[in-house]
């Protein structure tokens, strides 16, 4: 099945599932089906509140996170073994010994709606009517998907968020702390005396949010934050690999 011809049926549900792929060329298109065929093939799924699971849900967000990890080789979150989906945000209650992510903001702790969230060697969790509309343009920049699995990859190497991935070869520690922090910094400042700034409200929190949202705008809306945080776009764009300003177009 992974190696079989791809079909029409899997080109409308890739369409269906990621606004970006139409723009993607064919190669890459395929190359995205068959990285769905493994994870949807692979990962536990389980719908809650009453959701069913189906191959459109189960596509829309496999090819979210496959495109992040597109240029990877056979990179398919292995310390996500399942991914649980409500059918809309959904209030999250803390059982006081959870690995939560992000538990040191006072903001997302106790009882609230949730759109999302991560959990360090255990599911991600999303909502399908956040995924419904994320998949239909990159519009807000928003992506509750691609944010989700940002928060997968910042905890590859250690078991706490904090903005810093593995990093690409090329690029220290130092300089991603220098130029990722900074701008992180900067936009806070800027916001504080009033200016708008592309990545703002939940990705100014701390530096893991930050890193996650950059990563939702990355693949959302590339050209944008490639002009207002220059240095972000080309750290990710070392980090992921693949830059989508080559293929989409640039809003009006
Ligand atoms: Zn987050």
């Amino acid at each position: 099945m992974i190696a079989s011809p791809v079909r029409e049926e899997e080109r409308q549900w890739l369409r269906r599932s990621l606004w970006q792929a139409e723009y993607l060329p064919s190669e890459l298109q395929e190359k995205l089906i068959r990285w769905c065929r493994v994870f949807v093939r692979e990962k536990n799924w389980e719908g809650c509140n009453g959701l069913s699971i189906t191959p459109e849900i189960q596509w829309s967000i496999s090819a979210a996170a496959g495109l992040m990890v597109l240029s990877y080789e056979d990179w398919y979150f292995d310390r996500t073994q399942t991914v649980l989906v409500y059918p809309a945000p959904y209030v999250a209650r803390e059982d006081g010994h959870s690995s939560l992510l992000n538990t040191n903001i006072p903001a997302i702790m106790g009882e609230f709606p949730r759109a999302g969230q991560t959990i360090y060697r255990g599911p991600v969790v999303v909502n399908w009517e956040d995924i419904l509309s994320d998949r239909q343009d990159g519009d807000d920049g928003d992506h509750l998907v691609i944010h989700e699995f940002a928060h997968q990859l910042d905890l590859i190497n250690s078991p706490f968020a904090d903005g810093l991935p593995p990093l690409p070869s090329g690029i220290d520690e130092e300089r991603w702390r220098r130029e990722m922090t900074g701008e992180f910094n900067e936009a806070r400042r800027l916001v504080e005396q009033g200016y708008n700034v592309l990545i703002d409200d939940y990705g100014l929190t701390s530096e893991s949010e930050f890193f996650a949202v950059a990563s939702e705008h990355y693949f959302q809306m590339p050209h944008e934050l490639a002009e207002y945080h220059p240095h972000v776009f080309e750290l990710l764009k070392q980090f992921y690999r693949i830059d989508l300003r080559a293929y989409l177009p640039v809003a009006d």
